[in-house]
């Protein structure tokens, strides 16, 4: 079909002369690209070499007459517009070539304008032809790349290594592919409630909680270890479909499979266990015999004083170290509150603060408990983690207040929680490292606590305790004038 844009080529066909060369001039003006024929034969030479859009067909012509021409053009092409052009007398014949496809006719004579009125008719039916056209194509090709893309994201999600469930709002299963049919061992179709697929109670709380919209407001995922039947561990990463002004439409659940990941981690948490216990009884013996020789020995030269207090320090760094290393392992293995006992924090605090009080004395620190006025309520817990993690929270305070400075542990009861906090006026700590700090192995570096002794397993052992007995551990700090670390512990501490 011809591009309207483009200059429209109109072919006028009439054996007198005269006409012919009157179409040219108007036809001209009207920015047509015009060709003339005098004859049938030579009118559908044109048509077949040329790109004609519309032909003006005088029906009265010497040899080949114009219903004639007018079938050959319908055979050729069912596109061209075609203008019979005819006198009074024939007005039978002009009807007889509207019937046989004539678009429209003029009468003959005619004037300018009427002929103008015509083929200006005939180029906006070309043009409106032409825009429909275009609107199916784009229509047909829109389609297309609909359905196109359809079948990729299809192919996508099947192809994923990983498994995958939708939910809508009504925490019905929408979709699912085939990896996560096999990890659970059987084939399933979508459609039913998520416990249909999944039997672990809590994830088809947490998925109902996100597809429903009714998790808190900073809770818009989850992650959560699922163990199957067979000794298989799937990691569940859950997180809400948003629709584009922000309403929750559903959950998309993706599962990986961690069990070699498991292995894997407990493998090297065994070796650090055994590594660490292998170290600690040679450790501890060297550093009791190190204290022996540095008390016992009088007269020591002053250079050997200092050499032995070094490598005592460090042994003690060590033992510390190996500690944490333990406690890490000791968490890992989920091997941690395991004697559980009804235990006062208040009493727990004051004898880790009467043991520390020496340390803190020693950088003229004053280290002030101050317990809750009305006695605690006793939770059941281990004993061993709350000493993990008070004595951990206020030997960093110690540690990373300035000499002379102060020590706050305060204790309190927060609805149905204990609350501890451990506060300082010591060095504080910079805002973008407030999460960090609860990673492993990481440590603020600078001016002030690169002296400082230390692992960086500290705060992720306390976090993992507190976490353990269902608590929450939440730190405010400026830098330069201080830190407090406050923990809540569940008074209905987990039996
Ligand atoms: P460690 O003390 O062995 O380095 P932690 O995990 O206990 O490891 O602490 C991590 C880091 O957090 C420390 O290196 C220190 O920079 C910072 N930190 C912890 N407690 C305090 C505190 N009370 N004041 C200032 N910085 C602290």
């Amino acid at each position: 079909m011809n591009e309207p844009e483009n200059r429209i080529k109109i072919l006028a066909v009439d054996d007198e002369r005269d006409i012919r060369e009157g179409c040219e001039r108007i036809l001209t003006r009207l920015d047509f690209h015009v060709f003339t024929a005098s004859r049938g034969e030579e009118a559908l030479a044109i048509v077949q070499k040329e790109n004609i859009a519309i032909v003006l067909l005088d029906l009265k012509m010497p040899g080949m007459d114009g219903i004639e021409v007018l079938h050959r053009i319908r055979e050729f092409n069912q596109n061209i517009v075609v203008i019979v052009v005819t006198g009074f007398a024939t007005v039978a014949t002009a009807i007889e070539a509207m019937k046989k496809g004539a678009y429209d006719f003029i009468p003959k004579p005619f004037e300018p304008e009427q002929l103008r009125i015509v083929v200006k008719r005939a180029r906006e039916k070309l043009r409106l032809e032409y825009e429909a056209e275009k609107l199916k194509q784009e229509r047909a090709r829109t389609l297309a790349d609909l359905g196109m893309e359809k079948s990729r994201i299809r192919t996508i999600i099947e192809s994923l290594p990983n498994g995958i469930v939708v939910t809508n709002t009504a925490c019905q299963v929408v979709l699912i592919n085939p990896i996560f049919c096999k990890y659970l061992g059987f084939d399933l179709k979508p459609g039913e409630s998520i416990d249909h697929y999944i039997k672990d109670e809590t994830l088809c709380t947490l998925i109902q909680r996100l597809s429903q919209n009714t998790m808190e407001a900073n809770e818009k995922k989850f992650k959560y270890e699922l163990q199957l039947d067979n000794h298989v561990y799937l990691l569940a990463e859950g997180q809400q479909v948003l629709s584009e002004d922000g309403d929750c439409l559903g959950a998309v659940v993706m599962f990986m499979d961690i069990t070699e990941m498991k292995a894997l981690n407990q493998m090297k948490s065994d070796f650090v266990a055994k590594v660490s216990h292998d170290l600690r009884s040679p450790l501890t013996t060297i550093h009791e015999q190190l204290s022996t020789v540095l008390n016992d020995m009088e007269g020591l030269k002053e250079y050997y004083v200092r050499i032995l207090t070094r490598a005592k320090e460090k042994t003690h760094g060590l033992i510390t170290m190996i500690a944490d290393l333990l406690d890490i392992s000791r968490i890992e293995a989920g091997m941690v509150h395991h004697r559980l006992e009804p235990v006062n924090i208040n009493n727990v605090l004051k004898s880790i603060i009467e043991f520390l009080d020496t340390q803190a004395k020693h950088k003229q620190q004053t280290l002030i408990f101050q317990p809750n006025t009305e006695s605690l309520p006793e939770i059941i817990a281990d004993m061993e983690s709350l000493d993990s993690i008070f004595g951990n929270l206020i030997s960093n305070a110690i540690n990373y207040t300035q000499e002379g400075g102060e020590i706050i542990v305060k204790s309190s009861i927060v609805q149905d929680h204990i609350c501890v906090e451990v506060k300082d006026n010591g060095y504080g700590i910079e805002s973008q490292y407030h999460e960090k700090i609860f990673d492993k192995f990481f440590r603020v570096k600078n001016e002030k606590t690169r002296y400082a002794i230390g692992t960086g397993l500290g705060l992720p052992i306390v976090k993992a305790l507190v976490e353990g007995m269902k608590g929450q551990i939440s730190l405010e700090s400026d830098y330069g004038k201080g830190s407090s670390f406050l923990v809540k512990l569940p008074i209905n501490s987990p039996k």
